[in-house]
């Protein structure tokens, strides 16, 4: 991918082990969506890597003691429908989360996305936001979710994906370069259908069984 500075490839044994799952023709919607929380989860993990934190007291069964909570209000943004996979796994980990909603489909002749569903909290502009896609393919979607996300005044936005062409990787470098993408790989390019290669299939079909 040459030296694009915003991409995180998250590798991790057990990451590659879904992945392989995931890509796999064979497997069913079981197994496709036990795959992809688990993938999240660990995704989940460097994506939060760097929230801060508060020092909190605590009592145990013993005595008081002091942690470390999350510190900083977080809203997921979910891009329907294929984003609701990555939604329970990431918001597990963060109490008091957010949610926010952007509905865009995809024209299969042109692969131009449109939006048709929005509904985002408000006081995203102090907020950690994070998009949830799990195909960045064109780029098309993730560059118009941050348009948007930016016109409601978010000012720290991150995506998660799990499976990334270069050509999205490019696209959203050009268009938003302060936006990190996390992603488990980064593919080798897009057919002329506009599908990763290799990739996996259409992940929402995959994942809600409407294949
Ligand atoms: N969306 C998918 O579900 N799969 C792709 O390969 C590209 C976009």
């Amino acid at each position: 991918m040459g030296n694009l500075r915003q991409v995180t490839v998250v590798r991790h044994p057990l990451v590659e082990t879904s992945l392989v799952a995931l890509r796999d023709v064979e497997t069913g919607t079981d197994a496709f969506r036990r795959h992809a929380r688990l993938l999240t989860l660990i995704l989940a993990f460097h994506v939060l890597e760097d929230l801060p934190t508060r020092e909190v007291s605590v009592l145990t069964p013993l005595e008081e003691t002091t942690g470390r909570v999350v510190d900083r209000s977080v809203i997921f943004v979910p891009v329907l429908r294929a984003g609701l996979a990555m939604l329970d796994a990431m918001s597990d980990f963060v109490p008091g989360s957010k949610v926010g909603f952007v509905g865009l489909e995809r024209d299969d002749e042109t692969a131009i996305a449109h939006s048709y569903y929005e509904k985002l909290p408000a006081q995203l502009a102090d907020a950690e936001t994070i998009i949830l896609d799990p195909m960045l393919a064109t780029g098309g979607s993730a560059a118009t979710t941050v348009d948007l996300l930016r016109d409601h005044q978010a000012n720290h936005i991150r995506l998660a994906c799990i499976v990334a062409a270069p050509e999205g990787v490019r696209l959203l470098d050009e268009r938003h370069p302060d936006v990190r993408i996390y992603t488990a790989v980064v593919d080798d390019c897009l057919n002329e259908r506009k599908y990763i290669v290799p990739g996996l299939g259409d992940f929402g079909d995959r994942y809600f069984g409407t294949t």
